[in-house]
């Protein structure tokens, strides 16, 4: 009998992670019978067609084979509904494996409603590790507690490895694979479209700016707000920046009765193809998301973040992003006159963002699953010592 995995997703970067996963499922697996089976669990956590719809009709995901129709509620609210509803699916019928991805709240409550459900279930969090150290941040809280009870880690990066072990989770259970938002990237490249309003707003290569913004530092004060759209306006001296607009976003633009300055040309939120067309034809980017840090990185793009942190430091070490605060000015007008005197670090590509992490992921997940234990070794050949001194485990594919 085929070993039944729930994916669970809710909002958009779930989706472009998701992708890659379920692509590398369907090539591995792709009848009944050959083993494994997945049922996709979408929380609409993000539910409309801009912000849900989109990703997976561009990016061939399977629709959800259970919806929980939480819809927009507050923080909590959302959570409690989403652990009381995934614990009903759980409970109807139990899966042999739960997945959850990245740091949103539908990855926190699937993960309580999972371990609340069936202790002995095993919990896997990809994207696990991460840590920027602000907990204020309500994504670093989802993080925390999704790791704190999740059995199987698959990280990004060897930092996120190493934060992992420094709260004390055990080394063999950490897998450094790579990055599956990459994947994605690396996937659709090719098929990547000039978004529709490109002639209408007269963009041209490496001829405007990017602009999104949607964290709640950055949106829940109008001041901060405010603040943030003029200095970027005023910075980018009259080239256009393109500015797809989150739906928190413009609903607190709206609340606080912000007045945009022309030279931000606010747009609906946009497609995942048309979206990472513009990027990579941007001058800039201009946000403050961790997604977007990581594309710009593998694309060479130049990257700002209006944010004091990152839980994604190779992007800034080793990539194009630059940390410019949360609410800094100063720091965007010192930003927007590097990249005009051409000084801006193109950067490499960061360990294992090759485009292979999915295949790592479930390569790792059907070894468990049909061995019904966790000896790595018996799946992979392991060379702990290929890239020096490491003490958790990274996974080489033969
Ligand atoms: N994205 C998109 N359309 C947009 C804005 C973002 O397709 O209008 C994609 C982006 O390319 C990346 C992901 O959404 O793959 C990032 O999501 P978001 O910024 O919402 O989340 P974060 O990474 O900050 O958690």
């Amino acid at each position: 009998m085929d070993k039944l995995i729930d994916i669970v997703v809710g909002a958009r970067p779930n989706f472009i992670k998701v992708a890659a996963i379920i692509r590398e499922l369907r090539t591995k697996f792709p009848e009944p019978g050959n083993g494994i089976r997945y049922r996709l669990i979408h929380t609409s956590q993000h539910y409309d067609n801009k912000m849900s719809g989109v990703f997976f009709e561009e990016l061939d995901i399977p629709q959800p084979d259970i919806n929980l129709n939480v819809g927009h509620l507050k923080s909590t609210e959302q959570i409690a509904t989403i652990i009381s509803r995934y614990s009903r699916v759980l409970i109807e019928s139990k899966p042999d494996m739960v997945i959850v991805l990245g740091d949103v709240n539908s990855t926190v409550a699937c993960a309580l409603a999972t371990k609340k459900t069936y202790p002995d279930l095993p919990l896997i969090h990809v994207e696990a590790g991460l840590r920027c150290g602000d907990r204020q941040m309500p994504e670093e809280i989802n993080r925390i507690l999704t790791d704190s009870i999740s059995d199987y880690f698959f990280t990004t990066s060897r930092r996120a490895s190493d934060n992992l072990m420094n709260e004390g989770v055990s080394p063999g259970k950490i897998f450094f694979v790579g990055n599956t938002m990459i994947d994605t990237l690396y996937t659709n490249e090719s098929r990547l479209k000039q978004p529709t309003f490109w002639n209408t707003l007269g963009l041209a290569n490496k001829g405007y700016y990017v602009l999104t913004l949607h964290r709640q530092a950055n949106i829940s004060s109008g001041e901060i707000l405010g603040t943030l759209l003029e200095s970027v306006a005023m910075a980018a001296e009259g080239t256009t920046v393109v500015f797809p607009v989150h739906p928190h976003t413009e609903k607190m633009i709206h609340n606080f009765g912000i007045e945009v300055h022309p030279n931000i040309v606010m747009t609906d939120p946009m497609g995942y193809l048309e979206f990472n067309y513009l990027m990579k034809n941007a001058l800039a980017v201009v946000t403050d998301s961790g997604g977007i840090s990581e594309e710009t990185t593998i694309m060479k793009v130049p990257c700002i973040t209006l944010r004091d942190h990152t839980e994604r430091p190779e992007t800034c070490q080793l990539g194009t992003n630059l940390l410019v605060g949360s609410c800094n000015p100063g720091n965007i007008f010192d930003a927007f006159d590097c990249l005009r005197a051409g000084k801006w670090r193109m950067g490499k590509d960061p360990e294992l963002w090759d485009g292979k992490a999915a295949e790592r992921i479930v390569d790792f997940v059907a070894g468990i699953l049909r061995s019904g234990k966790e000896d790595k070794h018996t799946i992979y050949t392991l060379r702990p010592k290929a890239f020096g001194d490491i003490s958790y485990n990274t996974i080489f594919l033969n």
